[in-house]
């Protein structure tokens, strides 16, 4: 009786040690991406199927999102270091000096983390409001959620062209909301605001055209109700405990 006694807290021990140290192990893995050297990269999987997200974003749209736009940013970004000493730094360290690189490295490396991170911080089971320590945050920066929301959505309606809109932490450790042409990020050297981004959204015509055609503002309407608040606060937190 008390060795299997024993035995079931030995498992229950292991169980919540291993599904722990799992649990670190992906937390560190995030971590990574922006702060590995490029040598250590893979193609990243998509976090859920292509239908996932129909609330907001199409299957179709996601398919070739994924496939042919990311896929292309990446591959292309991995032939621009080619050979090169870029090959063995991070993506923070290219950014930080991104005006002295080509405009291919600037465009894809852009490409490849910005989409990256869209991907993280949308899912299924988004949507809602922050809570913690961000949701604090954001009260305090911009007054209200709404008001936050509506100064983001001012962000990716009025980008002319294609860009993206963010959210995104100063080296104060204030949030800010910032908009960038292109494949252009706030880590860049030649940001106009310059921080760590938390939460994306891509208003590339590619990013929505099949399901709103024109209608740019339906698209950043619905994204909040995939928003992976969690996701993006876990970004805060490692952004803000640097
Ligand atoms: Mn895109």
């Amino acid at each position: 009786m008390k060795k299997s006694l024993l035995l079931l807290i030995l498992i229950a021990v292991f169980t919540v040690e291993s599904s722990y140290s799992q649990e670190l192990k992906k937390l560190s893995e995030a971590k990574t991406l922006s702060a590995s050297k490029i040598v250590e990269h893979s193609f990243n999987p998509l976090p859920y199927s292509y239908d996932a997200l129909e609330k907001a974003i199409d299957s179709e749209t996601m398919n070739i999102h994924y496939n042919k736009h990311f896929r292309g940013y990446y591959d292309n970004f991995l032939k621009a270091i080619e050979n090169s000493e870029l090959q063995s730094m991070t993506l923070i360290e290219i950014f930080g000096n991104v005006s002295k690189y080509s405009t291919a490295v600037r465009n894809n490396a852009g490409g490849y983390y910005n989409h990256d991170l869209f991907w993280q911080i949308m899912s299924p089971d988004g949507g809602g409001q922050p809570k913690g320590e961000l949701a604090k945050a954001i009260d305090k920066t911009f007054g209200t959620f709404d008001a936050f929301k509506e100064k983001f959505e001012n962000a990716a309606a009025t980008r002319f062209g294609s860009g993206w809109a963010w959210l995104a932490i100063d080296n104060q450790g204030k949030l800010f909301i910032s908009s960038t042409p292109n494949q252009d990020n706030p880590l860049m050297d030649l940001a106009e605001q310059q921080g760590t981004p938390i939460l994306g959204l891509d208003v590339w015509e590619h990013a929505y055209y099949l399901r709103y055609q024109n209608m740019r503002k339906s698209y950043i309407g619905n994204f909040w109700q995939v928003v992976n608040w969690d996701e993006v606060a876990k970004r805060f937190e490692e952004a803000t405990s640097k």
